[in-house]
């Protein structure tokens, strides 16, 4: 049997996979994207909080932090028609509970060099719940718009990106140079082989499946199914709300949307587990999902029960009685972490070369803005 040949095999449609794959056909690669589902980009590409990250989410994790800050104006340039700039954004510390304080907060943001104006008086703020609250500058990404964009980018790119949807790797063995890789249609359950110089795994919640199939160590994670909640407001539709440091929330712009995604450290994650494949106790109701392989926990029969009236209920507090908050719907999906990062809550891309020869790399993305950093890792 003739197998078809390509330079990289990137394994996970989502924007890491995507981008990894246009930023090769620059260099004039022939690339075969492979993706499980029957769509791109539904799982952690559009379920988040879409928040352009600046730094101030990570007063834990000076690295993250920076990171964060450095991508952000190479992102923004190059998705600027999808980044609600028009909002105004607050972070706030909360009275009780909280694992910063308002000097602390304000020496971090001294420290990474970003703007925290302290703000005394707001028509829309509860200051009898609010320690500090500050004005910043974050702005949001718009996830189901960049989707699209991307979408696009990849069709223009059909001569050189072999879109394999539907499709699971079955076996990959490192025959010399080269990858060979059983792939498996789950349309008509048929088996076709394939050869690639180099691996690419941008499949986030699915890493260690993918590692373990080739062979590779795992990266050590957590996951949890989360939950993001959409509300609308007259008051608040363009002001974003972020409670640091802790058991609380965040209330934004969902992108371009006119929706407000909303989210809690305490009510957003539904379930955890702290295999490295992500093992869920609903899994078993759902014979299309199973720690290998997991389905798309939005579309998911089983899913967990809205905690959305308790995310409502905390968002509140630090809102006046004026402020009126209309729930829409809700969007799940499994978040991963590194295990490294339990403690100082960050959320670094880390891209690990798991085998030299041939050559397998493994992405796995903290936030969306470091689609960038396989540029610096990738070997041509
Ligand atoms: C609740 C939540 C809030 C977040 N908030 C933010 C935020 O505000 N700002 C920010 O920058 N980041 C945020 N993030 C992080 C960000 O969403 C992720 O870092 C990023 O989306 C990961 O992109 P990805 O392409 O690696 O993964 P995904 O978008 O999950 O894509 C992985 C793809 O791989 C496919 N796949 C999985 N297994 C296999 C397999 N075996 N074979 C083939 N294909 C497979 C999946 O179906 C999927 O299409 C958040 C994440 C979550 C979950």
């Amino acid at each position: 049997m003739v197998k078809e040949e390509y330079d990289f095999v990137i394994i996970g449609g989502g924007i890491f996979g995507i981008y990894a794959a246009l930023f090769l056909t620059k260099k004039g690669l022939r690339i075969c994207l492979i993706e499980k589902e029957k769509q791109l980009l539904k799982k952690a590409s559009i379920v988040n909080q879409a928040r352009l990250h600046s730094g101030y989410h990570y007063p834990r994790s000076v690295a993250t932090a920076r990171m964060s800050d450095d991508n952000k104006a190479r992102f923004t340039k190059d998705h600027e028609q999808f980044i609600n700039f028009r909002f105004e954004k607050f972070y706030a510390i909360d009275r009780f509970g909280s694992l910063t304080d308002a000097a602390q907060f304000e020496r971090f943001c001294e420290f990474i060099d970003i703007r925290c104006e302290p703000i005394s008086k707001h028509p829309y703020f509860n200051f009898h719940r609010l320690e500090a609250l500050y004005q910043t500058t974050e702005y949001t990404f718009d996830p189901i718009l960049i989707a699209h964009y991307y979408k696009e980018q990849l069709l223009k790119q059909s001569r050189q990106i072999e879109v394999k949807m539907y499709t699971q790797v079955a076996e990959a063995t490192a025959q010399g140079k080269h990858w060979t890789i059983r792939l498996k249609s789950l349309n008509d359950e048929t088996f076709q082989e394939i050869r690639a110089s180099q691996v690419i795994n941008a499949t986030y919640a699915g890493s260690n499946s993918i590692n373990q199939l080739f062979g590779v160590r795992d990266i050590n994670l957590m996951h949890e199914i989360s939950e993001m909640a959409f509300v609308s407001s007259p008051q608040v539709q363009n002001i974003g709300l972020t409670v640091m440091d802790g058991p609380f929330g965040s209330l934004m712009p969902y992108g371009l949307s006119g929706l407000l995604s909303l989210s809690s450290v305490a009510y957003t994650h539904h379930k955890v587990s702290y295999e490295n494949l992500p093992t869920f106790d609903c899994q078993p109701q759902n014979p299309d999902c199973n720690p290998a392989f997991t389905s798309v926990c939005n579309a998911c029969p089983v899913k967990p029960q809205s905690n959305y009236r308790k995310m409502l209920g905390q968002i509140k507090h630090y809102f006046t009685d004026e402020v009126e908050l209309n729930y829409f719907t809700s969007m799940f999906t499994i978040k991963s972490k590194l295990k490294a990062n339990y403690i100082d809550d960050g959320r670094p891309t880390e891209i690990s070369i798991l085998n030299e020869n041939p050559l397998f790399y493994c992405i796995f993305a903290g936030k969306i803005n470091s689609i960038y950093e396989i540029e610096k890792v990738i070997r041509l």
